[in-house]
């Protein structure tokens, strides 16, 4: 599905990010996993990058190893994200900045330094968003903002660079990775009694939803969303 292909993945080390750097190599792409210094991507099968995705430095560094190893870029992968849980009122100046910067800006700066190889390969842009785009639940307020705002941003990427390059959107709702390490077991069952499926979702199954974003399988479909929630915003 994606033979010849050269893809950046953000937060690649980990849960979903991880998932899909796996089934795009599976498909025949060459991959760039972007994650934090220290998170382990020691492969021999995959270019790793370390750095920030919310510091415009590391995507300059990026579309320069994306154009002096491969010649070409034809998939963005934006996924890396960053959470901190607690109401409007208690959370800190700081970490509302922060999470708009790794959740949100960190796709402007990534399109902002990708765009031209990706004009040249007419190639997809895939944003992993969440439901928290959709529904509110408690405690979130910072991520749902900037969620929400990658699927705006999302739609108006698709306006501005069709017809060469396609822009979509994933909106997962519970799948199981670390970010659920630290979550007590009621409200994990209380998430997964939200969903019509009745169990967590998997990381593959995410990757699958990206897989057809960003390949030709998906060749008419640019600006939209696809959630892969189990059903969550069905109920
Ligand atoms: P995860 O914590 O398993 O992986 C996230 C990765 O991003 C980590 O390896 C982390 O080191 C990396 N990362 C964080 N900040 C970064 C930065 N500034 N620069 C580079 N890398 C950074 O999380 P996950 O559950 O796999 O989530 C992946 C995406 O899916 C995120 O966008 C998340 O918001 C979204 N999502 C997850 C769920 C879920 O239930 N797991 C639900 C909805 C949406």
């Amino acid at each position: 599905m994606l033979s010849g292909k050269v893809a950046v993945v953000t937060g690649a080390a980990s849960g979903i990010g991880a998932a899909v750097v796996e089934r795009f190599l599976h498909e025949g792409a060459r991959v760039l996993a972007v994650d934090l210094t220290g998170q382990s991507l020691d492969r021999a099968d995959l270019l790793a990058v370390e750095g920030d995705v919310a510091d415009a430095e590391t995507w300059r560094r990026i579309a320069d190893m994306a154009r002096t190893e491969f010649g070409r870029l034809d998939v963005l992968h934006s996924n890396a994200s960053t959470v901190v849980r607690a109401p409007a009122h208690e959370l800190s100046e700081d970490a509302w900045d922060r999470q708009l910067s790794v959740n949100l800006k960190a796709t402007f700066l990534a399109v902002s330094a990708c765009i031209g190889m990706l004009r040249e390969s007419r190639g997809a842009v895939v944003l992993t968003s969440s439901v928290h785009a959709v529904v509110g639940i408690p405690w979130h307020p910072a991520y749902a903002a900037a969620k929400g705002g990658l699927v705006s941003l999302g739609r108006q990427l698709a306006v501005e660079y069709g017809p060469e390059v396609r822009v979509n959107t994933v909106l997962p709702g519970p799948i199981l990775t670390p970010v659920w390490d630290g979550i007590g077991e009621e409200d994990r069952q209380r998430s997964v009694a939200a969903t019509a499926a009745g169990r967590f979702g998997r990381p593959e199954e995410v990757a699958a939803a990206v897989t057809f974003l960003a390949c030709a399988e998906s060749s008419y479909v640019t600006g939209a969303t696809l959630l892969v929630d189990g059903g969550w915003t069905a109920m």
